[in-house]
């Protein structure tokens, strides 16, 4: 009930925008469902041409969106990009669009950083600076990952503390945040919000094939015909416990962190190859090794390794999250306490301040 009356409150206060307080700057994607560009207020151009906002038109989808990023920013604001405002635009085109506003948080997404050659240590310098004398080598890339792994983790444990699942992570839509210099989750386009049954009935359609957990939908096909409404708060999280659907992002997560991992798997083309292989093994990532470790390449020789530092505490981590059954899977919240996380380095300290 407080969260009604915050909600009211902080709407009657809030200042309220619409189409033409913004000025459009470059278009920064596009997607099935809307169009991202980077904008700014039109009372206060930036300085640049390029605003220190985000502006994604969207579809029908936007409504959702839009319910969920409110639903962050009071729950959980850390996780995901820092939302502004959100609004129907009803344009001269046929039912029109709806409007989001983000603060522009930095260029780059994990998909940018880890396509460079320069990965993981690109990363490592946009959280510490240009730091001389930091030796390089598996261990430090170990130690980078790790960090990126519980930045990842964490923020995922904070939408599904929430009662929400992304269903559409991936690292085109893990951003680094330049003001925090940490990972923050975006795209919350695909999101369920289980708890109060937004979204409650899977779009399977907007599941990226790549990274989606071999169950595909996150509710299985028994659970009671869903309520279309806001409704059900009681039964929800009876339906989490059953199902365990925040296990869904669980398994593109541990994809990440094996592309990671592998610098062969960065490109789709490896990913695909990966997955295929994956499947032809059941989805057992051990059998998967054994298949693929004998004839290993210095590339995928080169990961093994890397998961396999401190008696490989990497490797048991990865197969406890991409696992077949999502019931088999570590939780968020699980996966942080985990040994993997134990050794503090001087990336770990740094984020602590
Ligand atoms: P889409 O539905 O097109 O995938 P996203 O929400 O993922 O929409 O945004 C598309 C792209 O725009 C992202 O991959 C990222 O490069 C950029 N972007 C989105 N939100 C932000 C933000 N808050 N700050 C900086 N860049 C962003
Ligand atoms: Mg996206």
């Amino acid at each position: 009930f407080d969260m009604f009356v915050l909600a009211f409150v902080e709407r009657l206060f809030r200042t309220t925008y619409r189409k033409d307080d913004f000025v459009l700057g470059k278009k920064l994607g596009e997607g099935a469902f809307g169009v991202v560009y980077r904008a700014s207020l039109a009372k206060k151009p930036s300085s640049k041409n390029d605003g220190d906002l985000v502006l994604k038109k969207a579809t029908e989808y936007g409504a959702v969106e839009i319910w969920m990023n409110e639903r962050v920013r009071r729950a959980c604001a850390n996780c995901c990009a820092d939302f502004v405002y959100g609004f129907f635009e009803n344009s001269s085109k046929k039912g029109g669009e709806y409007w989001l506003i983000w603060r522009y948080e930095g260029e780059a997404t994990l998909a940018d950083l880890m396509i460079s050659r320069e990965f993981p240590y690109n990363v490592q310098t946009l959280i510490l600076g240009e730091v001389q004398d930091l030796p390089k080598g598996i261990e430090r890339e170990n130690r980078i990952i790790q960090t990126i792994m519980s930045q990842l983790l964490f923020a995922l444990d904070g939408l599904h503390s929430t009662g929400i699942v992304h269903r559409d992570i991936k690292p085109q839509n893990v951003i680094f945040s330049e003001g925090s210099r940490t990972f923050k989750i975006i795209d919350l386009g695909a999101a369920a919000d289980l708890r109060v049954g937004i979204n409650y009935i899977p779009k399977e359609f907007l599941l990226d094939p790549r990274y989606a957990a071999p169950e595909q939908y996150i509710m299985s096909t028994q659970t009671p015909s869903a309520p279309s409404a806001p409704v059900a708060t009681a039964l929800s999280p009876v339906l989490w416990q059953l199902n365990l659907p925040d296990r869904f992002d669980i398994y593109s997560a541990g994809l990440i962190f094996l592309q990671m991992a592998f610098p062969g798997l960065r490109t789709d083309s490896g990913l695909i190859q990966f997955n295929r292989q994956l499947k032809r093994c059941d989805y057992d990532l051990s059998a998967w090794r054994k298949t693929v470790e004998p004839r290993a390449s210095p590339d995928l020789r080169k990961g093994f390794q890397l998961l396999d530092i401190d008696g490989g505490i990497g490797w048991e981590l990865l197969t406890s999250m991409v696992r077949y059954k999502a019931r088999q899977r570590i939780s968020a919240k699980t996966a942080l306490a985990h040994p993997y996380f134990d050794r503090e380095g001087l990336l770990a300290l740094s984020f602590m301040q």
